[in-house]
């Protein structure tokens, strides 16, 4: 549970978006532009190539377009692999008068219980909600193989592996007051790097996307902030810029990437370990901790 100091702060995904959009003058995000392509024109340029045909030529072109960037191939040929696991995400809603039980074991911040293959780890988010992943460490076609259209019909699947597991546990997937959501899980090597080219990078998954670990998108933001502050500070020399932000972000994600089981999220320990490597790497004690 949140020790109540302020030092490790949630925040819902939707809120996070609101507060970054809100932060940006008008019309800087053009939605409805979906990229398609990118291309190197030479001289440190590129032209971006949108869904409808339209195109776009830039003399700094920053791939922030996640874990299937358009923007990577520029840069590596590598590309995310499947992570041999799996979670499905399930929400029950009005927790502590609906599902007692399951509340009282998530408590009032997040809960793991796992054995080899199988886990369920769970948070409360606001307004009296459970929300949880249940991973299952399974290939690919294993999930292929249930019809997760049918709602009812995953969600038993699902439960039918947890055969055994405390009922207040069992909750977290067959009280689900959504369908069961399911989410494949894809990484990039750790330590993912690329030689430098003219005029272009990557920050947040679309250059180190890794297993969940809790970190992922304070990773992301800490890239944006620091690529920001290579650019102020080196107003007419972008390659410069560019060389002095990859160094630091190259062994840093890598360093995250390797923290907690690969494909779990961070235990309070991993946490603080990538908290205090941040506070190192930034001299910025206070960093926000997203769901
Ligand atoms: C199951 C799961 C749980 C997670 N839990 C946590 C957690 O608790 N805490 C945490 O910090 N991280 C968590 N993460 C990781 C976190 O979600 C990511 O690390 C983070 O979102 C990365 O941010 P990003 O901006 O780099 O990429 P994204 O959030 O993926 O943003 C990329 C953006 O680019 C846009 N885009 C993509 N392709 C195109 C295109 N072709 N044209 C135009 N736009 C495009 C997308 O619409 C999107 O808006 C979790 C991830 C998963 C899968």
């Amino acid at each position: 549970a949140d020790e109540g100091t302020g030092g490790r702060p949630e925040v819902m995904r939707g809120d996070l978006r609101d507060i970054l959009l809100d932060s940006l003058p008008a019309g800087t995000v053009r939605w409805g532009q979906k990229v398609g392509s990118a291309r190197t024109v030479g001289g440190g340029r590129h032209e971006v190539t949108f869904a409808d045909g339209s195109t776009v030529g830039t003399s700094l072109l920053v791939g922030a377009d996640g874990a299937w960037s358009r923007v990577r191939p520029l840069l590596s040929s590598t590309t995310p692999e499947y992570i041999g696991k799996s979670v499905v995400e399930t929400c029950l809603l009005d927790a502590g008068i609906r599902h007692p039980a399951a509340a009282e074991a998530v408590g009032g911040g997040s809960m793991i219980a796992h054995t080899p293959g199988r886990e369920i780890f769970a948070h409360r988010e606001r307004a009296d909600t459970l929300h949880a992943y249940i991973g299952l460490s399974e290939p690919q076609d294993w999930f292929d193989a249930i019809d997760f259209a049918d709602g009812a019909v995953a969600t038993a699947r699902i439960a039918q592996e947890f055969d055994g597991w405390a009922p207040e546990l069992t909750a977290l997937i067959t009280d689900s007051d959504i369908a069961p959501v399911l989410r494949p899980l894809h990484a990039l090597p750790a330590g993912h790097r690329w030689d430098r080219v003219p005029g272009v990078t990557l920050l947040g998954d679309a250059a180190h996307l890794s297993a969940p670990n809790g970190e992922g998108a304070n990773l992301a933001m800490l890239d944006g902030a620091e690529l920001g502050t290579a650019l102020a500070a080196h107003p007419d020399d972008i390659e410069a810029a560019l060389t002095a932000y990859e160094q630091a972000m190259f062994p840093r994600s890598t360093e995250a990437a390797t923290i907690g089981e690969p494909g779990a999220h961070a235990t309070d320990s991993d946490s603080q370990a990538v908290r205090a490597l941040i506070t190192a790497l930034t001299g910025s004690e206070k960093q926000e901790r997203t769901q």
